[in-house]
């Protein structure tokens, strides 16, 4: 019998597999690998041709990891953490790919996965208890379990500029990079956008194009990534503390593995302070958030001391002091936005072939055929790279067509904003979890996705112990976590215009799509569900 006659058999409808994943990313591969481990049957839908949802997309020149590489792999096998060997700190797109591919057919997981399809449908069915879900390829799925591993990063956002069709030459968006690669010698590029993707685009292709044309709206606050290469010797050591590293990784606040510094950026002298912030400056990745004085993030005055302390090595690395001052954030503070970890971004615009276009100064009118006009003219270029973000946290969800109890679409459950229970499952949709999904945490994305990978296993395994096929959560639980986000905006570390907001997407109710009590919030109240047999939800 195919899959549509089981799907239109209402006598008799049998789930094809108990558990549905839509989404081939780090976090579907995780919860794929778990569940067979744990016994249940699994089918993946992914709408990529292949494997790493991020990493599978985001190809453009220049992408890299901002966490550390061995952080940000999966911890479910200390084989696979022994066997593979990253090369640098911060691993490249290419091998990132390479690792995520490795990992699927180490454990044969890749005979699971379907891809080149993009789910359009999934429909509770009330009187079998299971989920039908439909691809863009007319398939029909049925499963016992829907799980939406579609990732808070996966809908690229194209602003609404007149003439987009026009161009004649290559535009691409860094979030759907072609997999043959561009050839950026001697072409005359554009980059739009100057944010985490955007940053690391310009110093990867300036060296050989003719010319590049950074348009900015907004400046952000970069900082060094300061990459470097793992030595045999750190591979060795990394080896020797798996399970010391594991540990850490499971429960730290942020999930990287970054020792938390106990000072005030006020407990120290001027001259104390400007070498700190030199050390911080000189420090690896995120730790310039997470190995900062304590309150550099949530005191406006310490972090106006880390702000002005970036602002002068701008305007000492940057020649033009025009540039340099363009290039200084004057609308928000350190850690407001999601900060851009660099190599050689501030250092590029001193090259003779880079010019900065201010677009608050002058406002893009129109894509050209030829170009990108702005109110001060047209530039022509051959390619142009739309670095202009993504439709965060709840995106992908919400294009999934799904509808749950009384055919109740979950664009209108959520048409003033997400409503979750820790960000992984939503009242009055049985059975559907989505890990990776928005109001979870905020750090090393893959380690508080593996805590909601951890909890969907356990609320599973006591759903099969219990004879239970029908998981629903109390509206009570979705609503103290969804207003305990809420009430964390106010005064949050993420400021309130911003993607985290989802300010970049005209329309968009807003409301914080992270939750600022962060995965401490997250393990305590995972802790509690364990303990007090998931109460949150009704087994039926
Ligand atoms: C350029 C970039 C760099 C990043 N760097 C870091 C970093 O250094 N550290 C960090 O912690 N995080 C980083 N992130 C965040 C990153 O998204 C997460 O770390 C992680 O990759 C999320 O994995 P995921 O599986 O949850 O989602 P994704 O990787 O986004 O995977 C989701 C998958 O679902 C598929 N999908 C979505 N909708 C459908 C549908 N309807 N039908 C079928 N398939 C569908 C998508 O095609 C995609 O493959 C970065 C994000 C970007 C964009």
């Amino acid at each position: 019998m195919t899959s549509s006659e089981l799907a239109s058999d209402a006598a008799q409808p049998v789930p094809e597999v108990d558990v549905l994943i839509v989404g081939a990313g780090m976090t579907g591969i995780n919860q794929l690998y778990r569940l067979l481990e744990e016994g249940f049957t699994v089918a993946v839908l992914e709408a990529g041709r292949g494997v790493g949802g991020t990493w599978f997309w985001n190809r453009y020149p220049g992408s890299r990891f901002d966490s550390e590489s061995y952080t940000y792999g999966f911890l479910f096998s200390e084989e696979l953490f022994d066997e593979w060997v990253w090369s640098e700190h911060f691993a490249g797109q290419p091998e990132i790919e390479r690792y995520v591919n490795h990992v699927v057919d180490k454990f044969d997981l890749r005979r699971h996965i379907t891809f080149g399809v993009r789910v359009t449908a999934a429909v509770w069915d009330e009187a079998s208890d299971t989920w039908v879900v439909t691809t863009d390829d007319g398939a029909t799925h049925r499963a016992r379990y829907l799980i939406a591993a579609t990732g808070v990063l996966s809908v690229p956002y194209m602003p609404d500029v007149p003439g987009l069709a026009d161009f004649r030459g290559e535009s691409h968006h860094t979030g759907r990079w072609p997999t043959d690669p561009l050839d950026f010698t001697g072409t005359r590029v554009a980059i739009v956008g100057t944010s985490s993707s955007g940053v690391q685009v310009l110093p990867t292709v300036a060296p050989d194009a003719a010319s590049v044309t950074v348009y900015q709206r907004t400046a952000n606050w970069c900082t060094p990534l300061n990459n470097s290469p793992i030595t045999d010797a750190e591979q060795a050591q990394l080896r020797a503390d798996f399970a010391q590293l594991k540990q850490i990784l499971d429960t730290s606040p942020h999930g990287f593995h970054h020792t938390p510094v106990e000072r005030s950026a006020f407990d120290d002298t001027d001259e104390e302070r400007q070498a700190f912030f030199d050390q911080v400056w000189n420090s690896a990745g995120f730790r310039k958030l997470t190995s900062n004085y304590s309150d550099v993030v949530l005191d406006p005055a310490a972090n106006e001391l880390w702000c002005e302390f970036i602002a002068a090595k701008v305007r000492s690395i940057v020649h033009d002091p025009v540039t340099a001052e363009k290039l200084i954030p004057t609308d928000h503070r350190y850690a407001q936005k999601r900060p851009p970890f660099v190599a050689g971004y501030y250092e590029a615009f001193n090259l003779p072939n880079v010019e900065l276009v201010d677009l608050r100064a002058t406002p893009m009118v129109r894509v050209t055929e030829h170009g990108i006009e702005t109110t001060d003219g047209e530039r022509e270029f051959d390619v142009i790279v739309w670095a202009t973000g993504f439709d965060f946290g709840t995106g992908a969800l919400m294009r999934l067509g799904v509808r749950g109890v009384a055919g109740r679409a979950l664009c209108e459950h959520w048409a003033d904003g997400p409503r979750t229970w820790a960000g992984v499952q939503t009242a009055g949709f049985p059975n559907f979890f989505f890990p990776g999904g928005p109001h979870a945490a905020a750090g090393n994305n893959p380690r508080y996705n593996s805590d909601q990978v951890e909890l969907v296993i356990d609320v599973l395994r006591h759903a099969r112990e219990h004879g239970s096929e029908r998981i629903e959560l109390d509206p009570d639980a979705e609503a103290r976590w969804t207003s305990m986000v809420d009430r964390g905006a106010e005064g949050s570390a993420f400021g309130s215009d911003n993607y985290y907001f989802g300010s970049n997407i005209p329309g968009k109710p807003h409301r914080l799509l992270l939750n600022a009590a962060g995965r401490p919030k997250l393990l305590k109240t995972f802790a509690e569900a364990r303990e007090n047999g998931f109460a949150p939800f009704h087994f039926s």
